[in-house]
């Protein structure tokens, strides 16, 4: 836990507390919101595609609990506390689910305690750690504590890798964080796509980057190749909203939603 010594930064936006400010979250300060006013005055639908991907992390970690019998979870890129967290919603159907938590925000940080609230039978650790560093995340106490790598892990890369520019990169950090996990494992993630809604995207990405985030959009194809060597689980890369939908998200308008994810699976 943070020594109280912590600089937030506060004055420059962050991506972790301009996504709390569009889900209608108090994590935030003025630069955030000011921030996530100009990038929503031309991508209008970014919250709505927040709100459909945070329900996507949701069934996404429901469906691998409870169809695929997944008990493990490292989760990179988790964000500040929203509820339901992913650990709440698979120990609720395995209440003895262990889950790793990884952000390198100090104010998800600063906040991670409310991550904490494990079972008694389960368990939940946070690490403060770099996505770009994954040695350092396969190596660390937490995982090797938690995680049980002769069992099968998810890895979960949610709403993250808009903030990565460099696909190959990308590709060889899932390959090296896959690579020790046993048969079975899986990597389910999503991330921003051009696909829907080409123009507002493009300049809502323009407005990220010109606040100092600098951010990607993908087309289906590029997301589809952070699945190499894995076999891609139904339906495939899709927008969030049409990934095993409920009736809610099956409402939504395609252009509304500018996010694509996916799951796959280690053979
Ligand atoms: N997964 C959550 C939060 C997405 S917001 C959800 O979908 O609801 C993106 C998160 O990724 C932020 O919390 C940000 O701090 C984190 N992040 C961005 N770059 C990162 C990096 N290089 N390493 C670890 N975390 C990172």
């Amino acid at each position: 836990m943070p020594d109280g010594n912590v600089d937030l930064k506060t004055e420059i936006p962050h991506s972790a507390r301009i996504y709390d400010y569009l889900l209608g979250g108090k994590d935030n300060f003025p630069a955030d919101r000011e921030a996530a006013a100009n990038i929503v005055a031309s991508w209008t639908a970014l919250p709505t595609g927040m709100r459909a991907n945070r329900k996507f992390m949701a069934r996404m970690a429901h469906h691998l609990a409870a169809e695929h019998g997944i008990r493990q979870f490292l989760d990179i890129g988790t964000g500040l506390p929203t509820s339901p967290n992913l650990h709440e919603v698979v120990q609720a159907v395995a209440p003895d689910s262990r889950v790793v938590y990884v952000d390198n925000d100090p104010i998800v940080l600063v906040h991670a305690r409310a991550l904490l609230t494990s079972t008694r039978e389960g368990r939940t650790a946070y690490l403060d750690a770099d996505f770009l560093d994954p040695d350092a995340i396969i190596g660390s106490v937490q995982l090797r504590d938690s995680l049980d790598l002769e069992r099968p892990v998810a890895v979960s890369l949610i709403a993250i890798l808009h903030f990565m520019l460099d696909d190959d990169e990308v590709r060889r950090i899932i390959d090296r964080l896959m690579e020790p996990l046993a048969p079975g494992s899986v990597l389910a993630l999503s991330t921003t796509t051009l696909d829907n809604n080409p123009e507002a995207v493009a300049a809502g990405v323009a407005a990220y980057t010109a606040h100092g985030i600098p951010t990607k959009a993908r087309t289906r194809v590029e997301v589809e190749r952070f699945f190499d060597g894995l076999e891609l689980l139904d339906p495939g890369v899709v927008a969030v909203h049409r990934w095993h939908p409920d009736e809610e998200s099956a409402k939504l308008d395609d252009s509304m939603v500018t996010i694509h994810g996916g799951i796959g699976r280690k053979r």
